[in-house]
């Protein structure tokens, strides 16, 4: 498989450090608000990619944190008049809907800060000792000159950050681009933990370099996130990190671009912000996830109501094959014939391109291409009936890929969910028709349609769709 290698700048063969586990970071949300559409895509997009791996029989070792300590979340408990811990409670909880509406599978550990305060201290502690970083008016910063890779990742030379860097009111740092590591205490109603530089909390980026080093060891397979992380986020984690294990952090960095919002970039300033929880109001998750996936994760994205649409509609057409081919396996009649066996080696073929295109540095745009050619050959070759065999092959098929990409993995069935005493009325309309009592028949058609049901009938026997 190749991936582009932000640090690199090139694809490059993905080769693990351990064969049998995958260690990966994906870089979390602030938990003071709903999730964004813009924080939506890195879930996506690497969730996708775990799931490709773990297809291919890998284990996966998947973190991805909470910051759940935060001036964002200290504002918002202010405002709202409650602990910061109400705040970003709340907000976990907000962010496992949204995310079992995109149908993200959890994070082997979702570690938060307020639960790896030891280890973060003691991280900052090893970075001092180690003369990296320097304590100053109960802050601690991170010598940023001190260490000779900084600017590696996202191209930057010393010169150039020096020139955009500034100290802010309130920071007693020595020089510009220094990086806080630990924030004293300001006010009482600051969250504050005790540390050998009194009582305080960790800067934002410390949190990640701990966390990774914790759950994952001193150097990981992939560390991920939205490209707007690259700098300064990720350079300071891997400033902090090979800084204090004096090995390197990750061997492939992996960043997806931006969205934009009807081809504007999103700002709340603008009124084009839209959290996941305000599209779920009009699109499913199913959609939403479709669509991120819908474009190459590198390329920027364009979040707008025609391309929502598209993809309702690209969907709607896997449901559509979904359920044929699940009607025909019920249905169908006995084992593959002598023409479904050369049919089949055609279809069976699209699983190669499929994968192909995932392992061309995750192009799922592409490997969805391959599921429609699948599907259309399969429509093609089903359209007169098929022995249930090979509706069953071709079905288990369409289910796995695009279970890969996350989607028509609702349990797909709509006949599965569908009770006894709806089977039974069914039964019972099928007999009535056959005995000419058209107005029995008419009824539970009615009754049905009440239930939210409609009966199509097929060659293959009456099918039971939702409306
Ligand atoms: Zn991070």
């Amino acid at each position: 498989m190749k991936i582009y290698n932000t640090m690199t700048r090139k694809k490059e063969d993905f080769v693990p450090i351990d064969e049998s586990e995958i260690r990966m970071y994906v870089c979390g949300p602030t938990v003071y608000n709903y999730i964004h559409i813009g924080n939506a895509r890195p879930a996506v997009v690497f969730d996708t990619f775990r799931r490709y791996l773990e297809y291919k029989g890998k284990k996966v070792k998947y973190i991805q944190n909470f910051t759940d300590v935060d001036d964002k979340i200290i504002n918002k408990s202010r405002e709202e008049g409650v602990s910061a811990k109400e705040i970003s409670e709340k907000y976990i909880a907000e962010y496992f809907k949204d995310a079992d509406a995109l149908n993200l599978e959890r994070a082997t550990v979702h570690p938060k800060v307020t639960e790896n305060m030891d280890e973060i201290i003691r991280f900052v502690k090893v970075l001092v000792d180690k003369g990296y970083a320097y304590e100053s008016e109960g802050d601690v910063y991170y010598s940023t000159r001190k260490f000779g890779g900084y600017g590696k990742l996202s191209g930057q030379n010393i010169e150039e950050l020096e020139a955009g860097a500034r100290v802010a009111v309130g920071e007693s740092k020595r020089d510009p681009l220094d990086f806080a590591l630990w924030k004293a205490q300001k006010s009482e109603d600051e969250p504050a933990w005790d540390s050998p530089w009194g009582p305080g909390r960790p800067g934002w980026h410390i949190e990640c370099s701990a966390m990774s080093n914790k759950y994952l060891g001193e150097t990981i397979d992939i560390h991920a996130g939205g490209q707007d992380l690259a700098f300064p986020h990720h350079e300071n984690e891997i400033a902090q990190s090979e800084a204090y294990t004096g090995k390197p952090f990750a061997h492939y960095w992996m960043h997806n671009a931006y969205i934009t919002i009807d081809n504007e970039k999103m700002s709340k300033s603008k009124g084009n912000f839209f959290t996941v929880r305000d599209i779920l109001k009009e699109y499913t998750g199913e959609e939403i996830r479709f669509f991120l996936l819908s474009g190459h994760y590198r390329s920027p994205i364009n979040f707008s109501r025609d391309l929502m649409i598209q993809s309702r509609n690209a969907l709607a057409r896997m449901h559509h094959a979904e359920e044929n081919l699940r009607h025909l396996k019920q249905h169908g009649e006995g084992e593959m014939t002598e023409k479904e066996r050369s049919l089949w080696e055609n279809i069976s073929s699209f699983r190669g391109r499929f994968e192909e295109a995932m392992e061309d540095d995750l192009n799922t745009a592409d490997a969805i291409s391959a599921v429609f050619e699948l599907i259309r050959e399969v429509n093609t070759a089903v359209r007169d009936g098929a022995s249930g065999e090979f509706a069953g092959k071709c079905l288990d098929l369409l289910k796995e890929l695009t279970g890969i990409l996350g989607i028509l993995s609702d349990g797909g069935s709509e006949e599965d969910g569908i009770s006894e005493e709806i089977k039974a009325l069914v039964e019972e309309r099928q007999e009535a028709r056959k005995a000419k009592n058209f107005a029995r028949a008419d009824e539970i058609r009615d009754i049905l349609r009440e239930k939210g049901l409609a009966v199509e009938d097929t060659p293959q026997g009456p099918k039971i769709v939702k409306l």
